[in-house]
């Protein structure tokens, strides 16, 4: 008796988790498969590897008709698991400027000891995709390699060049970047009027319904700063002397109370004007009051408060790693940290730092600016009619009644680097998260198997039309 209950547990286990594979088209069925080999695929920076991946690709581009000098996989030398892929698909019209298609293939790092599930296997539950990559940012770069496969074999005719750049170290740009690669070392094979990437993904609430659609029309900058604090130290037998850990903590306790000036600039102002009426309630009418002139105050303090919409409003500064002291009994000669900030476009570096400098308030305290820098980008590139009205059709039909919201983003990723390189970018994913974000960057990072397969026809569409319109800026 036990063994067959256990048999048909075992049944009952194997038919659920199947299920959903079996049903679907041949050609849905064909883009699972390309999505969890992808996934599967570790490409985190410690262990994994993007050349593999970028090989994969290049494997299924190849036997879904893409000729092979279209393909190309570029390897920088000195960083031989930070493959990327360029693949192309000529247009009829040589006269046509081409359009990009980005996204990354790395991932966060993800330690399976804390996850529910094994990270590098895709594992379908409860109506959900679960794995790191799932859906940042493996989701896009599946649909996309997809999307070309499908026109290849449809012979569909477009009159632009459709270009894909896939690349590594979008999460770990100090490391290597493969986006800045492509830019610097193959400007040629990336080069278009106007690109799509990541991000610019809408919003479902706890009943996984979708309230709204925000692509991403600007995003902040983000910029680390290293803070240090040095001294002679001494024995512990004589706190007397004073403590840097102490003097430390303090500047930072000022840190976290200090809140940068509001910058209602144009692209948030588009935003709440669209995100008002949808929110409703008091957080609609608040983002409504504040584009008021003048400003109510209770409002912005709720909204500066408000975990979507306050990151947008202003520059804002975290500490996010900190280390100090040297011995447990004495005195520490050196404390350190990293705070990581996400600076609204058109505040330079140099501004953030002098900022930095005066609420710390303690002149021993050092600041610098760490990594790349990015002086003087602009990352809201114009939202034209043609680029903007397209998406607004292709998502009526896909997702009716959804408002679709041009929104300013806290995060940022590879735009940054696209658009003031003249290549201007916005972030349309055609994917919707839940509120808690779905894990992206964290534990047991899932997508909406639904968000995931409807992302794909938006997709497919909305690069059609783009790839037939005329130019996209007067
Ligand atoms: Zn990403």
């Amino acid at each position: 008796v036990k063994s067959s209950l256990a048999f048909a547990a075992t049944l009952l286990l194997s038919s659920v988790s199947t299920a959903s594979a079996q049903d679907i088209p041949a050609d849905l069925a064909a883009f699972r498969e390309l999505y969890k080999e992808l996934v599967e695929i570790d490409t985190t920076l410690s262990k994994g590897d993007c050349t593999v991946a970028a090989n994969a690709l290049a494997a299924r581009l190849e036997a879904g008709g893409i000729p092979a000098e279209n393909i190309h996989v570029i390897v920088p030398p000195e960083f031989p698991t930070q493959g990327n892929i360029v693949a192309i698909l000529e247009g009829s019209d040589p006269t046509a400027e081409p359009f990009l298609m980005a996204g990354h293939i790395d991932v966060v790092e993800a330690d399976a000891a804390d996850w529910e599930r094994d990270p590098f296997t895709l594992i379908e539950e409860n109506g959900f995709f679960y794995a790191r990559g799932a859906a940042d940012d493996k989701a896009m770069v599946s649909i996309l390699v997809d999307t070309m496969i499908r026109f290849k074999q449809e012979g569909f005719q477009h009159r632009r060049t459709l270009k894909l750049a896939a690349t590594c170290g979008e999460e770990t740009s100090a490391h290597f970047n493969g986006m800045k690669y492509l830019i610097d070392h193959h400007r040629d094979l990336i080069d278009a009027e106007f690109a799509i990437n990541e991000n610019g993904n809408g919003r479902m609430n706890a009943a996984g319904e979708r309230v709204m659609y925000t692509i991403q029309a600007g995003q902040k900058i983000a910029q680390n700063f290293q803070l240090e604090l040095t001294g002679p130290g001494g024995r512990s037998s004589r706190p007397q002397d004073g403590n840097l850990i102490y003097d430390f903590s303090q500047a930072l306790v000022r840190l976290s109370q200090y809140q940068f000036p509001a910058d209602i600039d144009v692209t948030v102002r588009n935003y709440f004007e669209a995100a008002g009426p949808v929110e409703g309630g008091q957080l609609g009418a608040d983002l409504l009051a504040v584009l008021e002139t003048p400003v109510d105050e209770a409002a912005l303090e709720r909204v500066f408060a408000d975990r979507q919409y306050g990151p947008v409003i202003s520059t804002t500064c975290t500490t996010t790693l900190l280390e100090g002291g040297h011995a447990w009994n004495a005195l520490p000669q050196r404390v350190a940290a990293n705070v990581n900030c996400r600076i609204k476009p058109g505040m330079e570096i140099a501004e953030v730092q002098a900022t930095l400098k005066r609420v710390l308030g303690d002149d021993r305290i050092s600041v610098e600016p760490m990594g790349e820098t990015l002086q003087g980008t602009t990352s809201a590139p114009p939202l034209t009619p043609a680029i903007f009205d397209p998406i607004r059709q292709v998502a009526a039909r896909v997702w009716p009644g959804v408002p679709v919201i041009p929104a300013l983003v806290p995060g940022s990723d590879d735009s940054r680097l696209l658009t003031p390189a003249g290549i201007p970018t916005y972030g349309v994913s055609g994917q919707f998260r839940s509120a808690d974000g779905d894990g992206t960057h964290a534990l047991n990072e899932r997508i909406r198997v639904e968000v995931l397969y409807d992302a794909r026809e938006f997709l497919h569409e909305l690069i059609k039309i783009y790839s037939n319109s005329g130019p996209v800026f007067d």
